[in-house]
């Protein structure tokens, strides 16, 4: 994930810088796009040579910036100078950015105009809300994008909202983002079986088929026999048709046997269902 902060008076303001070295810490890829000029430009400018040293008037030139980017670990290869122009025009050609801070409202302004990058003020009271939220969203996409578990490996989630799954028992079955699954063939009636039985929610983001990215699906199921759960996309069945899928023997034992319970929400619950993935790796 990628955001972008203004320099002057957004990233060199406490409170925003701590709040980028959080973000780095989480491995979020941090930028900075800031309207200033080059350093060539500015020599250009303003620079006049004195004594063989450049001697720039009243424009120090960037080595603040410079300074604050290696004390945070920003490379500097992470740094856009639009050069007193607009930023819009640089995101509307950059636009995987989750959002960019600032405090300029002309700059703000055309960034939302000109590209699907979400601007954010600095000034707003609220900006870090704003940007904690949107990477939130992104986060799960991503996630669910890129989820993949062993089969059989325990399934870690956040299981507050799911009444049924608050045990340490919760198996993953066909979490297939890594091609190298097994495959062959599931026994006749296998797929029937598997399609009578309910999900226990619907994402917000959806899962798209990481191998053909024809299907998609965007709930989870659950099935419970003795302690184990055994939790499963609804792109299983998918995997099986299409993919050739071979699910492990135990789980298509307990389809099979139709002993099981079908896990479902917890009906207590009200309201969105907030979603917290945690990965197992
Ligand atoms: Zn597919």
């Amino acid at each position: 994930m990628k955001v972008s902060f203004d320099f002057d008076d957004t990233l060199d303001q406490d409170g925003v810088w701590q709040y980028a070295l959080q973000l780095i810490d989480r491995g979020v890829d941090v930028w900075v796009v800031t309207a200033r000029l080059t350093d060539e430009e500015v020599e250009e400018e303003y620079g006049t040579v004195i004594n063989g040293k450049m001697n720039i008037p009243f424009y120090a030139g960037n080595d603040d910036i410079y300074e604050m980017l290696e004390a945070l670990g920003i490379p500097k290869d992470h740094i856009v100078f639009t050069s007193l122009g607009p930023k819009g025009n640089f995101f509307n050609e950059n636009s995987d950015f989750e959002w960019h801070l600032d405090d300029a409202p002309k700059q703000l302004w055309d960034i939302r105009n000109k590209s699907s990058v979400t601007p954010i003020s600095v000034l707003n009271p609220h900006w870090k809300e704003k940007c904690e939220d949107i990477l939130r969203r992104a986060d799960k996409q991503h996630y669910l994008k890129e989820w993949y578990i062993k089969d059989l490996e325990p399934y870690n989630y956040d299981y507050k909202d799911y009444g049924v799954f608050e045990n340490p028992n919760n198996l993953a079955i066909g979490w297939l983002d890594d091609p190298n699954f097994p495959k062959g063939k599931t026994p006749p009636g296998f797929l029937k079986k598997l399609k009578k039985i309910k999900s226990v929610n619907r994402h917000k983001g959806s899962h798209t088929c990481p191998f053909c990215g024809d299907a998609e699906g965007s709930a989870i199921h659950g099935i419970k026999q003795g302690k184990i759960t055994y939790v499963y996309p609804s792109l299983l069945r998918h995997y099986i048709k299409e993919h050739n899928y071979l699910p492990p023997q135990e789980f298509i034992d307990v389809v099979m046997s139709g002993d099981f319970i079908e896990a479902r929400p917890n009906p207590l619950r009200r309201g969105p269902r907030k979603i917290v993935i945690k990965r197992n790796r």
